[in-house]
């Protein structure tokens, strides 16, 4: 975190210093230019990289920008400081008015969407000559500041200040709850929502967020060119825009910085041929000596290098044969890209990081002794739980937690669950059993609303379930983990808990941004509290580890960490031993009676007879979607019709 803040501060002085390195107005204005670009693409990557949608329509946030710029100047001769929060808050009005709806959908429908709307952008430009002046476009004077007309170079530095500013904001917003909401909801849909992070909800939130710092860098660029026309905010840009996302690498700043230089630099280098053969043969040189070192280190094999060494020493020769560039640009273009995305698909900075993975190990061993410093100042795993005393008061309410009646779930023809019944008392561990198919994880999808019920009624603390939004039902106190894992997987087993502890968050996005003290001690007590949860499912050595890299017995822990972060009334767990190893299966019972201790209720669907027989105060018994049996543990598993239906599914 310090070092990256090193780099972060040299990079920025060192950009800082190029007017006076150079009184070269091309390359400040091109220096600039990446700036402004590096400001929209630190926009672009929450919605790419960390939610993981696609969006097309940035280049037409960008124009929205620019022109807030045009038109208050032109109309009103509106100043600076008017100018440049007005196109932030403008873009990020017309983002929300994108965002709503089409976030409803995602995939390519998301794409066509976005594209829509750039193109609409662009056509509305184009036509509301009353406003824009159309294709004649706007020509705009650098500004002034307290009635100082900024000349280049100043306006330059205003750029730099404003490029700190973003990378700063940014950067406070994606280490936030905020970001971590917006890299669950890529992780796990399901999982966020049922954590209480309403998908739909962070992911407009990402996508506003990303329209205001587009607004941001249109502005900018206009007072930049000091002439806009509608034509700029084209589709190609937008492509552009992707692309510098796609080969800087996603989820980095440095990526961000380093994809805006490649669009702005690309297309001059490849305007040139004796530039772009230098290029090329230093392409071809790196790339020959790091298949080398990979080949001699292990690191690579010859086949994984063959294809690029290959490749970039015809592209080397190539440009030696050639006597004119500009035919060949958006063909050079073209295999570069393909280039990237079969061989870089983490982007050249994704690519560093893996190569540089020493010093992440180095990192990892000093959050380890935050760790242990967290441990030393708390001393006890008591915080983890934070509703009990609330609870057990609740408890003398009423003994019914959970009351499900004729419940009835059809799939078309098929009846997963079939008017059942289920009565889960406070304080108990219900157990939930049939044989596979039977209608366990419907029934418990039912009750967390990634179903809705076709008919039947569901109450929980006497209020009704169905209707009510999978986040809804999270929030008002039902937890739950997942038969197939569902981890936020490129996220640490830490975060994936603060995930858990979205909830206990009331700051905002201006609290996040300015670091206010709300947010300070927000942050820090969910912090406190995350590790001691990781500590009670004893994953509190393991606190910086990629969820995606524990072994498959830690992550059904880390999901029950995660679960009780949301300080549940009711938790589900979905066979949370299966995969799991004896030993492992005994510290799951003692964790899940230690969950009992604390007055959570629990309903526990599993195949282990022994942790069903061992825990459970009531079992259910389902048999293609019909309640066949429930009592005592030891009733049920005499029961005639349980042992035929057990036996029966197994001779089938
Ligand atoms: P269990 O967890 O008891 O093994 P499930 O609840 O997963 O069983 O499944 C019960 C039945 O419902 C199965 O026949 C399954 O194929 C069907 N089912 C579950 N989810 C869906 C779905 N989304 N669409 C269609 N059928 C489903
Ligand atoms: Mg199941």
């Amino acid at each position: 975190m310090k070092k990256s803040f090193i780099f972060a501060l040299i990079a920025l002085i060192g950009a800082a210093l190029v007017p006076l390195i150079t009184p070269n107005p091309y390359y400040i204005h091109l220096v600039e230019t990446i700036m402004i670009y590096s400001i929209l693409l630190f926009g672009l990557d929450i919605v790419v990289g960390y939610t993981g949608q696609v969006s097309l329509g940035h280049s037409g946030l960008f124009g929205i920008g620019a022109y807030t710029v045009g038109v208050m100047f032109m109309k009103f001769a509106a100043p600076l400081w008017l100018i440049l929060p007005a196109s932030i808050f403008i873009t990020a009005f017309f983002g929300a008015i994108l965002a709503l709806p089409a976030l409803k959908v995602s995939g390519p429908y998301l794409a066509m969407v976005t594209l829509a709307f750039g193109t609409i952008i662009q056509i509305l430009i184009n036509e509301m000559t009353f406003l824009t002046e159309g294709p004649l476009g706007v020509k705009i004077p650098k500004p002034q500041i307290a009635g100082i007309k900024l000349d280049d170079r100043d306006f330059y530095w205003l750029v730099c200040a404003m490029l700190a500013l973003s990378l700063l904001v940014v950067h406070r917003i994606l280490r936030s709850h905020l970001g971590r909401a917006f890299e669950a909801l890529r992780g796990s849909p399901v999982a966020s929502d049922c954590m209480g992070v309403s998908v739909y909800r962070y992911k407009v939130y990402a996508f506003v967020i990303s329209a205001g710092f587009a607004g941001l860098a249109g502005s900018l660029y206009a007072y930049s060119e000091q002439y806009i026309s509608p034509n700029t905010y084209n589709f190609e840009l937008t492509v552009l825009f992707l692309l510098a996302i796609i080969m800087g690498g996603r989820k980095t700043r440095s990526g961000a910085i380093l994809g805006a230089t490649i669009i702005v630099l690309l297309p001059k280098l490849l305007d040139d041929i004796e530039i772009f053969r230098i290029v090329a043969t230093i392409a071809c040189a790196l790339i020959v000596i790091g298949a080398v070192i990979g080949l001699i280190k292990k690191w690579l094999t010859f086949n994984s290098v063959l294809v690029p060494v290959i490749g970039t020493f015809c592209l080397a020769v190539f440009s030696y044969q050639l006597e004119n560039i500009t035919d060949w640009r958006l063909s050079i273009f073209g295999l570069m890209i393909l280039f990237v995305v079969y061989y870089l698909q983490d982007g050249i900075i994704g690519f560093m990081n893996k190569l540089l993975s020493a010093q992440r190990v180095l990192s990892e061993q000093q959050d380890l002794k935050l760790h242990q410093d967290h441990l030393a100042q708390e001393g006890n795993k008591e915080n983890a739980f934070e509703r009990s005393a609330e609870a057990s008061s609740a408890s003398e309410q009423s003994t019914e937690l959970l009351v499900a009646k004729e419940v009835l779930m059809q799939f078309g023809g098929l009846k997963a669950i079939n008017m059942v019944d289920l009565r889960v008392k406070r304080g108990e561990i219900h157990g939930l059993i049939g044989p596979n198919g039977s209608g366990k994880s419907t029934m418990m999808n039912v009750l967390t609303g990634i179903y809705t019920p076709t008919a039947g009624q569901i109450d929980f603390k006497g209020q009704t379930v169905i209707g009510k939004t999978s986040s809804e039902i999270a929030l008002s106190g039902i937890a739950r983990t997942f038969q197939n894992v569902q981890l936020f997987g490129e996220m640490t087993a830490l975060q994936n808990v603060l995930v858990g502890l979205h909830h206990t968050f009331k700051s905002n996005l201006l609290d996040v941004a300015l670091a206010s003290s709300r947010y300070k001690r927000e942050d820090d007590h969910a912090t406190h509290r995350a590790y001691a949860l990781l500590d009670f499912v004893g994953l509190g050595s393991l606190a910086s580890e990629q969820a995606r890299n524990l072994p498959y017995g830690k992550q059904r822990l880390l999901e029950i960490a995660r679960a009780l972060a949301l300080d549940p009334e009711l938790l589900l767990l979905d066979e949370p031993a299966a995969g799991l190893t004896a030993p492992d299966i005994k510290e799951l019972i003692a964790i899940i009676r230690k969950i009992r201790d604390h007055h959570i209720t629990v309903i526990l669907i599993e195949h282990h007879m022994d942790v069903v027989m061992s825990i459970c105060n009531t079992v259910s018994v389902l048999d293609f979607g019909q309640k066949i049996a429930e009592g005592k543990p030891l009733d049920v598993q005499s029961n005639e019709k349980v042992i035929e239906a057990y036996l029966g599914g197994s001779a089938a």
